[in-house]
C-alpha cells in the first residue's frame, strides 16, 4: 500500500484479483515462490511526461502523459490512451493491470499496457485535438512499436484522436509501422468491426452468459451507461437480438426513451455532432432528460443493466436498488464500473454477472485481429472479423466459468476471468524464470 500510496483504483483491481487468486495460490505455491504474484502486480515499466501545446488563444498549455507497459509475457504491450482529465498514474495503473489479464482471456498474444494523460478533450477545437496529439506522440513514439507495445483507444481516444497520432508518428520514425496503433481509420490500416468490437462482443458475452441458463435477451428491458463508442455499438446490438434499451448517459444525466434508444439518432449526436446526449430529446420529444450525474439511470427497472461509461459507476446502493427492481444480468462494457460492495451484491443476489475482464475484452481482441492483418498487409471482411470476435466471446465465457467451475466457485465469473487470465500469464513468466 506504501509502495502505490494515493491511488485507491490501483488497490481496488488488485484486492479484487488476488482474494480470487487465493484457491490457485493454495494449489499452486510455486507462483508465490518463484514470486510470480510479486511480479505481476509491479509494471514492467512506468512512464510519464509532459505533454506541451498551444491552444486556439495562442497560449500554452502543458498536460501530463502516461504509458504504463505492465507485462510483456505473452506478447507485446497492448491497451488503450484514454484521455480525460481524471486522468493520474493510479488510474492507469488500474487499467493496465486489468489489461494484462483480460488480454491473457482472448487467448491473443498480446501483454499488457495502458496509457493516456489529463488532458480534456471537451469543447477543444479540431486543431487543438490535433496539437495535442502530436505533442503526445513526440513523446510517445520512442517507446512504442509494433513488436514492443501497441497502444488504441479508450474514453476520449477515437478514430480521430488515432488518426492525429498515427500520423506524427509515421512522420518521426520515418516508417509506414501500420501496427503500431490499432483502432486506425479504414483508408490506412484500420479494421473492419473495430469500431463496433468492444460494445457487439459485449452483447455476445451475455447471450452466452444467458443462454447457459436458458435464458434470452430478446423482449428483455436494458439500461446502457455511457452513450460512448462502447455504449452506441452495445445498444445496436441489443436491438439485433431483440432487447429493448430504455435509457443511455453521460455525465451531465440521462435519457429515457419508452419506445427504446434510437441507435441512429444516437450515433448522429455523439459520432457526427459530437453533442451532448440532451440533444436527443430534440429528435424525440417523447423521451425525457434527466439532468446529474450518475447513478439515476440505475433506478430505472430494467431486467438486463449494461454499464458502459467509467470505473466506479456502480455502488453498492445502485446495486440494491438495481436488484430490487428486477435486475437479473450485470454485464461490464466499461473497466470495473462496479465496486467491490456493488460486485459483492450482485453476486450474493445470484444476478447473472459478466466481469469486465472477460465481457469487454472484444475490443483489444478485434484490435489484436487488426495487428494480424496489419502484419500480412491484408484487410478481412466485416463479417470474418465479427464472426472471429464472436468466437472469442464464447470462448471467453467457456473459459471464464470452466476456471470458476474447476475451483468450484461455479457461476463466479468474477473469480473465474480473474484465474484464468492469471494462469496463462504466470505459466509464461515460470516458463521465462526471473525476468
Ligand atoms: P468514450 O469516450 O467513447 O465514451 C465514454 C462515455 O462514458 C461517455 O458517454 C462519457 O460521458 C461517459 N463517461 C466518461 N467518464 C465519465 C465519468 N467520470 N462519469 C460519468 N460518465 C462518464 O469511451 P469508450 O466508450 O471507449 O469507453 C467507455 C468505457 O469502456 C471505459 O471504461 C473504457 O475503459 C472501456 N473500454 C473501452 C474499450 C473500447 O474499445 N473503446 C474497450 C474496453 C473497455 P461524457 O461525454 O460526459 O464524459
Amino acid at each position: 500500500v506504501k509502495r502505490n500510496a494515493c491511488e485507491p483504483e490501483f488497490h481496488q483491481a488488485v484486492k479484487e484479483v488476488l482474494e480470487s487468486l487465493e484457491p490457485v495460490l493454495e494449489k499452486h505455491p510455486e507462483y508465490i515462490a518463484m514470486g510470480i504474484v510479486e511480479s505481476i502486480i509491479e509494471p514492467e515499466r512506468q512512464i510519464v511526461f509532459r505533454v506541451p501545446w498551444v491552444d486556439d488563444s495562442g497560449q500554452v498549455q502543458v498536460n501530463r502523459g502516461f504509458r504504463v507497459q505492465y507485462n510483456s509475457a505473452i506478447g507485446p504491450y497492448k491497451g488503450g490512451l484514454r484521455f480525460h482529465p481524471s486522468v493520474y498514474q493510479g488510474i492507469i495503473k488500474f487499467l493496465g493491470f486489468e489489461q494484462t489479464f483480460k488480454n491473457s482471456l482472448t487467448g491473443l498474444p498480446i501483454g499488457g499496457g495502458k496509457g493516456g494523460s489529463d488532458f480534456d478533450p471537451k469543447g477543444k477545437s479540431d486543431m487543438e485535438i490535433m496539437h495535442f496529439c502530436q505533442s503526445f506522440m513526440t513523446e510517445l513514439y520512442r517507446h512504442i512499436g509494433q513488436d514492443v507495445d501497441v497502444p488504441a483507444g479508450d474514453i476520449g481516444v477515437g478514430a480521430r484522436e488515432i488518426g492525429y497520432m498515427f500520423g506524427q508518428y509515421k512522420r518521426i520514425a520515418n516508417a509506414y509501422e501500420a501496427g503500431v496503433l490499432t483502432g486506425k481509420g479504414l483508408t490506412y490500416g484500420g479494421s473492419l468491426g473495430r469500431k463496433q468490437a468492444t460494445g457487439y462482443g459485449l452483447v455476445y458475452f451475455v447471450n452466452e452468459m444467458m443462454k447457459a441458463k436458458g435464458m434470452s435477451i430478446e423482449g428483455k428491458t436494458v439500461l446502457v451507461s455511457g452513450s460512448g463508442n462502447v455504449a452506441i455499438y452495445a445498444v445496436e446490438k441489443i436491438g439485433e437480438y431483440g432487447g429493448k434499451v430504455v435509457a443511455v448517459s453521460d455525465s451531465n444525466g440521462y435519457v429515457y426513451d419508452a419506445n427504446g434508444i434510437n441507435v441512429e439518432t444516437l450515433k448522429q449526436i455523439k459520432e457526427v455532432e459530437r453533442k451532448r446526449i440532451y440533444e436527443y430529446i430534440k429528435y424525440h420529444p417523447s423521451a425525457k432528460y434527466y439532468e446529474g450525474c450518475c447513478s439515476g439511470i440505475w433506478t430505472i427497472p430494467c431486467d438486463i443493466a449494461l454499464p458502459c461509461a467509467t470505473q466506479n459507476e456502480i455502488n453498492e446502493e445502485d446495486a440494491r436498488i438495481l436488484v430490487k427492481n428486477g435486475c437479473k444480468v450485470v454485464a461490464e462494457g466499461a473497466n470495473m464500473p462496479t465496486n467491490l460492495e456493488g460486485t459483492k451484491v450482485f453476486l450474493d443476489s445470484g444476478v447473472l454477472f459478466g466481469p469486465a475482464k472477460a465481457a469487454n475484452a472484444g475490443g483489444v481482441a478485434t484490435s489484436a485481429l487488426e495487428m494480424s492483418q496489419n502484419s500480412m498487409r491484408l484487410s478481412w471482411t466485416f463479417e470474418e472479423v465479427d464472426a472471429k470476435l464472436k468466437d472469442i466471446m464464447i470462448n471467453i465465457y467457456k473459459n471464464t466459468s470452466k476456471a470458476a467451475a474447476e475451483y468450484g466457485l461455479k457461476d463466479n465469473l468474477v473469480a473465474g476471468a480473474n484465474i484464468a487470465g492469471f494462469v496463462r500469464v504466470a505459466e509464461a513468466m515460470k516458463a521465462h524464470g526471473v525476468v
